[in-house]
Formats: structure tokens, sequence, C-alpha cells
């Protein structure tokens, strides 16, 4: 377990970047916050990582719900389960089927289901510590 402290939308998309590398194609991470709290912009800094995107053009697909980013190494699914609220709901967006060697599912309220809770994987715990501080737990 890590845990690094940020203090601007820069530091932690910059931190996005560092932890691409270690990010391993055929993974899923799952980023818990409460809203505001910061996952969509280590997004951001995930797929600058990867070369899959820039940050401006990552943006939070929760209308949307799944949004996809693919780079060289890896093609990046970025999925938001806010407005995700059954099973039978999460089934439709058949996320077995973009479960592939190549890919990373980056999945925003994935701790919802405990499916998704019982896949190994990354999980980054995003808190809001006031003003523009996060703190930021990987694990
Ligand atoms: P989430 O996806 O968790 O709902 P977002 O990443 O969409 O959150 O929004 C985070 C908001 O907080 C953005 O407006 C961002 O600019 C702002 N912000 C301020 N400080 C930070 C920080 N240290 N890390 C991340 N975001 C920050
Ligand atoms: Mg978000």
């Amino acid at each position: 377990m890590r845990s690094f402290i940020t203090h601007s939308a820069e530091e932690t998309t910059a931190l996005g970047r560092r932890m691409a590398q270690e990010l391993r194609p055929g993974s899923i991470v799952l980023l818990r916050g409460d809203l505001g709290a910061g996952k969509t912009t280590l997004i951001k800094g995930i797929a600058e990582g990867f070369h899959a995107a820039a940050a401006e053009d990552v943006t939070s697909p929760t209308f949307t719900l799944i949004h996809e980013y693919r780079g060289p190494q890896a093609t990046l699914y970025h999925i938001d389960l806010y407005r995700i609220d059954t099973q039978r709901e999460l089934d439709t967006l058949a996320l077995d089927d973009l479960m592939d060697p190549g890919s990373i599912l980056l999945i925003e309220w994935g701790e919802k289901f405990d499916r998704l809770r019982r896949e190994k994987g990354t999980e980054i715990a995003i808190e809001h510590l006031g003003g523009d501080e996060r703190r930021i737990v990987i694990q």
C-alpha cells in the first residue's frame, strides 16, 4: 500500500502519469472516492502515461458510461458506474467482453458491485482532505 498527498489537479494528473508505468494490460483498476474527489482527474494522467489520450480529451463517462482510449501498449476503458444501480444494468455493459490481455479497465464506482470488488486488481482510494488537497492510496 502506498499513499500520496497531492495539492492540485495537475499534481494528481502527474501522479497518474507515473502510475501508468506500473499498470499492466489485462488488469482492472477500481477507483474509489466521493464525487469530485479526483478519480477522473487521475485517469487523465493514466491515459497520458499510456499515450492513449491527452488529459483534456479525457472527460467523465457519467452519461456515456464507457470511454475507450487506445494507446500503443494498451486500450484503456474508462468506466463510470455512478448511474448504474442493479446487477442487471451492469450486465448490459458486458464488461467481461472488454477484459482482454491488451486492455485495462479503469472503473469509477465499481465498488458498488460485489463481483467487481472480488476481482483481483489495483484499488485506488482518493480522499478529499479539504481545499485542493487529496490523499491517494494505492493497493
Ligand atoms: P471524480 O471523478 O472523483 O468525481 P473529478 O476528477 O471529476 O472527480 O473532479 C475533481 C475536481 O477537483 C476537479 O474539478 C479538479 O480540478 C479538482 N481538484 C482540486 N484539487 C485536486 C487534486 N489535488 N486532485 C484532483 N482534483 C483536484
Ligand atoms: Mg469521475
